[in-house]
């Protein structure tokens, strides 16, 4: 009997193994130094991100939950403030929310793209909303138009949660960009990840991107560091996190194409397999394949079925935001959020990382139509 193939959800491995040169000589100028919170290194990773995704400040902070929160904060969300997001996400967007003092309120998703649905907003605005929080879910763009539109129209901020979207764009312009300011992640399993916990707030509002500044540093003016005009958190980009996250910027572009490659054979195998939906591509701009997400009636016993077949998958995520616990006083019925409700029971995410194998893309998706055939 030949021994069972394993195709693991992420091998971040293969990728470190192949920069442990580059990474290796991070560390040691970061150690030669002797800086380890902030200074050049931070500044020289910031302009570069900035950069590479059009968009004139980034600011490095601990982690992409400070980011929302940081950036929900200068545009002066705040107590009694209702923040309008999408019914499912992970729990850092909505938990960012309530962390600045306002009241997360969901809206359900467009059942294509799995983003906040632009049509349901205007009936979560109230006298209290204060912002717009839409995600670029596993790295597929939100409808910025339709956003943009509504917030001029209605008066409100847009926070861009681009924790899962480097480098993905709408309408030929980089996601991060679009809004009044963008948190981005790069926890080790984000498109772009760093050692450890690491993120950063983008904004092309020079203003805004001194008060984040601040915010994140203790509330620190920037020429004295014990004149605080405000207080604020702890919330820094380690030195060393930034020289490891400079090394990583030089491949993101790479890496991108080939998450976007590997998408291409997952949906070409798949397109006539069951009833497998496979994710949408954005009519009006790049989607960068965080995650690759399909969905059936069968979740459960196919997910159970690649499982026995050495095939490691996820579910981002098994419950949408309005029903979990946390949120379990709002005591709204599974008919208020539909798409999500139902989406919540059907999503499957598939392996997928820039080194992955074509032979094994290959193996997950005909695992996937044995499913099918045997059915
Ligand atoms: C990862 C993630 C965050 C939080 O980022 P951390 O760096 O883990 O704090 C926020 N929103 C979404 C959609 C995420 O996937």
């Amino acid at each position: 009997m030949s021994v069972g193939r394993s195709v693991p959800y992420l091998d971040l491995g293969i990728q470190h193994d192949r920069m442990r040169t580059e990474l290796d000589d991070a560390w040691h100028s970061v150690l030669s130094t002797s800086s380890f919170v902030r200074g050049a290194l931070v500044e020289e990773f910031e302009d570069a991100y900035a950069q590479l995704h059009d968009v004139a400040h980034c600011i490095g902070v601990a982690n992409g939950s400070d980011a929302l929160y940081l950036g929900l904060r200068s545009l002066g969300v705040q107590p009694g403030d209702e923040v309008i997001t999408t019914a499912m996400s992970w729990i850092a967007t909505s938990a960012s929310i309530s962390l600045a003092g306002a009241t997360p309120v969901f809206v359900d998703i467009d059942p294509n793209t799995y983003t906040i649905d632009p049509a349901l907003i205007e009936d979560a605005v109230t006298s209290r909303s204060r912002a717009i929080l839409p995600v670029h879910l596993y790295g597929h763009p939100a409808d910025m138009e339709a956003i943009g539109a509504l917030s001029s129209r209605l008066g409100l901020a847009v926070v861009e949660d681009c924790a899962q979207s480097h480098l993905a764009e709408f309408d030929g312009q980089k996601l991060g960009s679009l809004g009044d300011v963008a948190a981005v992640s790069f926890y080790p399993g984000k498109n772009l990840g760093a050692l450890g916990d690491a993120g950063a707030v983008l904004t092309n509002d020079a203003r805004l991107a001194a008060h984040i500044r601040m915010l994140a540093n203790h509330g620190s003016s920037p020429n004295n560091k014990h004149e605080h005009p405000i207080e604020g958190v702890n919330s820094r980009l380690d030195t060393l996190q930034a020289g490891f996250l400079s090394k990583k910027l030089a491949h993101i572009q790479e890496w991108t194409r080939a998450r976007q490659r590997i998408a291409r054979l997952y949906s070409a195998a798949l397109a006539e397999v069951g009833d497998v939906r496979t994710p949408s591509t954005p009519s009006n701009g790049v989607h960068v394949f965080h995650v690759y997400c399909i969905r059936t009636a069968s979740r459960d016993a196919l997910r159970e079925h690649l499982r026995a077949n050495g095939v490691e998958t996820l579910i981002h995520y098994p419950t949408a935001l309005p029903f979990l616990g946390a949120y379990a006083d709002r005591a709204r019925g599974d008919s208020t959020f539909p798409i999500a409700r139902r989406y919540q029971d059907e999503i499957l995410s598939l392996p997928i990382y820039p080194e992955m194998q074509d032979d094994d893309v290959e193996y997950v998706a005909e695992k996937i139509a044995r499913f099918y055939d045997s059915k």
